[in-house]
């Protein structure tokens, strides 16, 4: 053991970027000071000294949002609290509008920022202009103006950050190379390093583009690949200044900002480059890729046409950086699913520098407190399957996504890139048949089907898109008639054991010890009494549960059950995702057509609502739950992957008869919203109760075993709720809704929606989001309201609904 570095540490923090510096800076903050972080060449020497440094407070999300602000109001007071100068500048921002679609988009974020507490002021071409002399505006439709936004010097802020940690009590050490995460018993028990061992009770990675590797070492998947993000600095130019704003011509796919007198011009160009290296080389430190003026050439010309002083503007200097990116843009933060105590900060997809300061602090709070402390499901570690850590995926996928952060955000938008990777045994049928797919955890899933003579291909907007008829015909054709989906993707676990029923009691907010064969639809909440998941857990036998949850939830659901399964405790989980494929046969006809197909008794005496059992269908048997989210009378056919075939084109065949048609996960969506049913990730979170979400029904609050969250539900059961979810529906029947909207009551913001559709039993859009208000949100204030959805700069009448706004069918369901 080398004398040069502590014995032991609370917590080791492998790498000293910006992130890594945020990490210390934050657990030190919050009173965890036993802390070292290990350098493996200098601080700032990997991605991070290179960056344009630009600060951008608005994101897509309210949490992202907030760790953005959070970065930036850190920012501005960093120099004054460590004493090193960070180059921090309140610029602004500028977003030029280049397309009338770039503008509608503008106008969605202006409307939305109100609500997460951002400035956006929308402006002319002439005041954009006088915010930025030197730019040609005469080609513009407008632009949004961000007064709060600025720049700093990457480097500078990293070292300061890493100050702030040191002089809190944190041991930063450079020039050490950690080697290996040490473990036991899948818990980390410290690093091997260069010159020894340090045992730690916490480590973090923070290894930048290294990550994934460090990850692979010991067993964890970080999928995250180095691409090359170019800018360039031009010599002295005429006007140029370092104050001027920081400007973005996404539909150029360009950035630039005031460098001194000379002018930095970046780009996120649609497709970019992949590194092509086989393994990143440890020392590089403070150094770039070559420049590849070639792949320029397009950003320059669009440089030059934006900024026409650019036009003899010589380049003294070219920065090609190496970056990590992530399979979707968003980073990854948490606590590794595959190693207890071993967190991940890393894959910032070229906006490390603007998120580091929240991502720091947020990921601290989440080790100190065990549990993330706001909703960060989008940036969580778990979103991802072992499957995105291949690398020629990888290393397809980053091909794209570096371009996205300038790519319009149409709602729906799809990746074209590391496709096909899960597929149903069905998936070659439906395509035939005209399936039109969407991708989620890595699943082809059907979205829609494309009539004859169509081509199954998404054309954008943010208006109707092209599938607008076949949605409704299928959605129709569910409500009215028979329809079938494939839902394939949902995640699957079997758990099973002696203590399976008492450790799923502790985890759910609904009575799981139920009689065999009864399905059980349950919330499973976290210490703030906020949505974890919601899943339906099928009771097989006294011991033996099968759990269907969100094809975006296995890593995560599993995690959150594996985790509260006390040693002692005699419980197995084991994913059975890839084993069985999963019919949805949804309709008022659903049991006539099946009962051509099966011998088993399917009339609501033998087979209510709300229980499962295994039933024949032609040669086949398969698990059947009588259950709906769609809101018409149906069952989940939980079928085995190699019976997938014989059991869709059985029923097909029965189908014809009944004019049975294939329908998408659009149709879902359109139809369990027209009916109210909520969906984790959207409508419900880890800050959303049952309360809340007018879920308090599916509670078993007085159930003898007590359950995570219980406490704190029940002090919000005593109190009035601040927000409340409701359902909405829109007076025009023209309009789209697709989540993301304001709200307004009485002429005021109240909130936001969290998904919509068209509904088209309703004949208009329908959606739902909560309502806040700080005196309280009882039936009486939501229905006191006059309601109106902003829709593209526009508002539109809205009815507000606390009941499902379409609900005669419940007695269909039941019955
Ligand atoms: C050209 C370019 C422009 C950019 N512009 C912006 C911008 O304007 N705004 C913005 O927000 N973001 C920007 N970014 C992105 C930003 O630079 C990154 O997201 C950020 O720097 C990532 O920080 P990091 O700490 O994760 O990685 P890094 O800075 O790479 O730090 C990781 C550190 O870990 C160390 N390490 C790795 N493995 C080990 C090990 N085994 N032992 C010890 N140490 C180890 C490395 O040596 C490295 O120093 C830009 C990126 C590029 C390429």
């Amino acid at each position: 053991m080398s004398s040069a570095i502590p014995a032991e540490a609370k917590v080791v923090v492998v790498g000293g970027g910006v992130i890594g510096s945020s990490v210390a800076y934050h657990l030190t903050k919050l009173g965890w000071r036993d802390v070292v972080l290990l350098e493996q060449n200098q601080l700032a020497g990997g991605t991070t000294w290179h960056a344009a440094g630009l600060i951008g407070r608005l994101r897509t999300s309210n949490s992202m949002t907030r760790i953005n602000k959070y970065s930036a109001e850190l920012y501005a007071g960093l120099e004054k609290e460590t004493g090193h100068p960070t180059g921090w500048k309140q610029v602004g921002s500028l977003i030029a509008a280049k397309s009338e679609d770039r503008m509608i988009q503008l106008r969605r974020t202006a409307a939305i920022s109100e609500l997460f507490d951002v400035e956006v002021q929308l402006i002319s071409p002439d005041v954009a202009k006088e915010k930025w002399p030197l730019l040609r505006t005469d080609d513009l439709f407008g632009a949004a103006w961000l007064p709060h936004d600025g720049k700093i010097v990457p480097k500078e802020i990293c070292i300061a950050l890493a100050k702030g940690a040191r002089k809190r009590g944190a041991t930063i050490l450079e020039n050490i190379r950690v080697t290996d995460v040490e473990h036991k018993n899948g818990l980390v028990t410290g690093v091997k390093t260069s010159i020894g061992i340090i045992k730690a009770q916490y480590v973090v990675l923070c290894g930048g583009m290294w990550t994934r590797e460090l990850g692979l070492r010991c067993g964890v998947t970080i999928p995250l690949y180095p691409v090359e993000h170019h800018y360039i600095v031009s010599e002295a130019v005429p006007g140029a200044f370092d104050e001027l704003p920081v400007g973005r011509d996404p539909d150029l796919c360009i950035y630039f900002r005031g460098e001194g007198d000379a002018i930095l011009l970046g780009a996120f160009q649609k497709y970019t480059k992949p590194w092509m290296v086989e393994r990143i080389p440890d020392n590089f430190s403070f150094q770039l890729l070559d420049p590849d003026w070639e792949k320029y050439t397009e950003p320059l010309a669009a440089g030059k046409w934006r900024i026409p002083a650019l036009q003899n503007a010589k380049f003294a200097k070219f920065v090609n950086g190496p970056e990590s990116f992530t399979p979707d843009n968003n980073f990854i933060i948490g606590e590794a699913p595959e190693l207890r105590n071993l967190f991940v900060a890393a894959g910032f997809n070229s906006v490390g520098i603007a998120s580091a300061g929240g991502a720091g602090k947020y990921l601290a709070e989440w080790m100190i407190e065990g549990q993330p402390t706001m909703d960060l499901w989008s940036v969580d570690i778990r979103r991802f399957g072992r499957f995105a850590n291949n690398l020629p995926f990888l290393r397809e996928r980053v091909t794209e996504v570096l371009g996205l952060h300038y790519q319009m955000a149409w709602p729906n938008r799809e990746f074209l890139t590391g496709r096909g990777l899960r597929t149903s045994a069905i998936h070659q049928r439906l395509a035939e048949q005209g399936a039109c797919f969407g991708s989620k955890n890595g699943w082809e899933r059907p979205n829609w089907f494309a009539r004859r003579g169509m081509k199954p291909e998404m054309e954008y907007s943010f208006g109707r898109q092209n599938w607008f008829d076949c949605h409704a015909a299928e959605h129709r054709a569910t409500r009215e008639n028979v329809a079938i989906f494939d839902q394939t993707g949902f995640s699957k676990f079997i758990f099973q054991g002696r203590d399976a029923v008492r450790v799923l009691e502790w985890i759910c907010g609904n009575k799981v010890d139920v009689p065999t064969g009864k399905v059980v639809y349950t919330g499973m909440f976290n210490q703030r009494g906020g949505f974890e998941s919601d899943l339906t857990i099928i009771r097989l036998s006294a011991q033996e549960f099968y759990i269907v949850t969100g094809t975006a939830q296995a890593v995560h659901d599993f995690d959150w059950i594996k985790r509260h399964i006390d040693r002692k405790e005699h419980a197995e989980l084991v994913d059975v995702t890839d084993a069985y494929g999963v019919l949805g046969l949804m309709g008022p006809n659903s049991r006539s057509l099946l009962q051509q197909v099966t011998d088993a008794d399917l009339k609501n005496g033998s087979f209510p609502f709300g229980t499962a059992r295994r039933i024949n269908i032609g040669q086949a048997m398969v698990l059947a739950a009588r259950i709906t989210y769609v809101g018409e009378l149906g069952w989940e056919l939980h079928v085995p992957m190699g019976q997938m075939g014989l059991v869709y084109m059985t029923l097909m065949e029965a189908g014809r008869d009944f004019e049975l048609v294939n329908a998408g996960h659009y149709a879902i969506n359109s139809l369990r919203l027209e009916k109210g049913y909520r969906a984790w990730g959207a409508d419900i979170s880890p800050d959303d109760s049952p309360l809340e979400a007018d879920l308090g029904f599916a509670v078993a609050w007085n159930k003898a075993a007590p359950f995570i969250g219980r406490e704190t539900l029940l002090k919000q059961k005593q109190t009035d709720l601040k927000r409340r979810l409701v359902s909405f529906v829109l007076g025009d029947p023209e309009p789209v809704l697709w989540g993301s909207e304001p709200i307004y009551r009485n002429g005021e913001a109240v909130g936001y929606t969290t998904s919509g559709a068209y509904g088209h039993t309703l004949g208009a859009a329908v959606g739902m989001g909560y309502v806040k208000h700080a005196d309280g949100v009882s039936a009486e204030f939501i229905e006191s309201g006059r309601y109106e959805i902003g829709i593209n700069g526009k508002r539109y009448a809205a009815t507000a609904h606390l009941r499902p706004p379409h609900d005669p069918q419940r007695e269909r369901i039941l019955a």
